[in-house]
């Protein structure tokens, strides 16, 4: 699709490579829980981390390579895919954006050396979508209290990135879940079998050298790490297409009806044509939003970031079931890979924004912009 440097056809060609030949055989009996072995091989030979500096123990290289390593990793094992998204898309890489020497120095090794992940808590009881709206709050003098709700990994996490309303605005920290005050509340097991949680912050103190993001700059920098998560949701949905699309196609021309592979009846050539089309229709808008990052600073524009995480997440639900579909009743069994993959496709629909958060955005840009450029 696109020219790729030496480094980036290393990454896309080795992971391919690590991917088939050692995550193909368990891809799909990891049930939501990251599949530890996989990461630490992955660390191991150097590809976790792979766009975190090279000081913290990560490849040096930027968020298109890591969404190439997730990319081809969730082609064959999705919930592999899922780990590499929330480690190099989300919370670790803010702190290695916006963090204090001594928070990147204590929270990145661990992560990218796979023993240990990190959470991201932005949601609230009250506060989803409308992310302003929300009541978690820390004092002037840095004394964190809220609530957070559906925050994935902590089970696997000592530490979380936390959304917080700081007296001047919306900002950024970073807790410990053993930390005086910072209480687990309950587990959730969502669809797919993953498990997000909810925290309560009664009175916890903040080290200065934890603060992430605040002030005037505060906004801009969590729309920085919020859109790079968008692009890194929207790559995984890719990867999950791909992947059910790569079963469908085989499938196809194995399984025969009225003499002939079903792949051969004009009806499943439409739905694998259709479901390529709108697989590489996704894959470009991802890409452009990506590599046209650098223009703005490293920020991916808010249009082209929505509509790839929009058009991604929506168009994965409909390849993977159209996937499933061409698979009959056999693709309907729990333990299929399709019917895992159908109920984990679905959450890319909600998280990271949902569909409607992300026409509102695309259609607030157009009002106040108009059209885009042509080119
Ligand atoms: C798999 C998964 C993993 C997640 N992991 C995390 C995590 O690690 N950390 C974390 O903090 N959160 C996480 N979330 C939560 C996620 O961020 C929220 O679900 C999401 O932001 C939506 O919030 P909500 O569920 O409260 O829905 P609500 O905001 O209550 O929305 C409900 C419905 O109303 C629609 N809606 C809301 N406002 C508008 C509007 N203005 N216009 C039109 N429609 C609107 C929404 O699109 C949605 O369809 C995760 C969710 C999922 C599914």
């Amino acid at each position: 699709m696109f020219d790729l440097t030496a480094e980036q056809e290393m990454v896309l060609s080795s992971l391919e490579d690590i991917a088939r030949k050692e995550f193909a055989d368990r891809a799909f009996d990891w049930h939501g829980e990251p599949p530890w072995e996989n990461i630490e091989l992955l660390a191991k030979r150097g590809f976790l981390g792979i766009n975190i500096a090279e000081e913290y123990g990560g490849g040096g290289m930027g968020e298109f390579e890591a969404m190439l390593s997730i990319e081809a990793v969730g082609t064959v094992c999705p919930d592999t895919a899922e780990f590499l998204y929330n480690q190099q898309m989300v919370a670790p890489r803010a702190i290695e954006m916006f963090g204090s020497e001594e928070a990147k120095d204590r929270y990145i090794p661990p992560v990218v050396d796979g023993e240990k992940a990190i959470a991201i808590a932005i949601s609230e009881p009250e506060s989803g979508s409308d992310v302003g709206s929300m009541r978690t709050t820390v004092s002037d003098d840095l004394v964190l209290n809220g609530e957070k709700i559906w925050v994935s990994n902590i089970k696997h996490s000592d530490a979380a990135v936390v959304w917080v309303k700081y007296p001047e605005g919306l900002g950024s920290l970073i807790i410990e879940f053993d930390w005086d005050g910072v209480e687990v509340q309950e587990h959730y097991t969502n669809m797919h079998g993953g498990t997000q949680s909810q925290i309560r912050f009664n009175d916890v103190e903040i080290p200065e050298e934890n603060v992430l993001t605040r002030g005037k700059d505060a906004f801009v920098d969590q729309l920085k790490a919020l859109n790079w998560e968008r692009l890194g949701c929207a790559t995984l949905a890719n990867s999950f297409s791909r992947n059910a699309m790569e079963k469908a196609l085989d499938y196809s021309q194995q399984r025969e009806q009225f003499g002939q592979p079903i792949g051969d009846f004009q009806g499943i050539e439409w739905k694998l044509a259709d479901m390529l089309t709108e697989l590489e229709a996704g894959r470009m808008l991802t890409y452009r939003a990506a590599l046209n990052a650098h223009k703005q600073g490293r920020i991916p524009d808010r249009l082209e970031t929505s509509m790839a995480k929009l058009y991604s997440t929506e168009r994965a639900e409909h390849i993977v079931s159209e996937a499933l579909q061409i698979h009959g009743a056999n693709g309907y069994q729990q333990g299929h890979p399709l019917e895992y993959l159908y109920r984990m496709t679905r959450g890319r629909r909600l998280a990271a924004g949902t569909d409607e958060i992300q026409k509102n955005q695309i259609a607030a840009v157009l009002k106040k912009s108009g059209m885009p450029d042509l080119v």
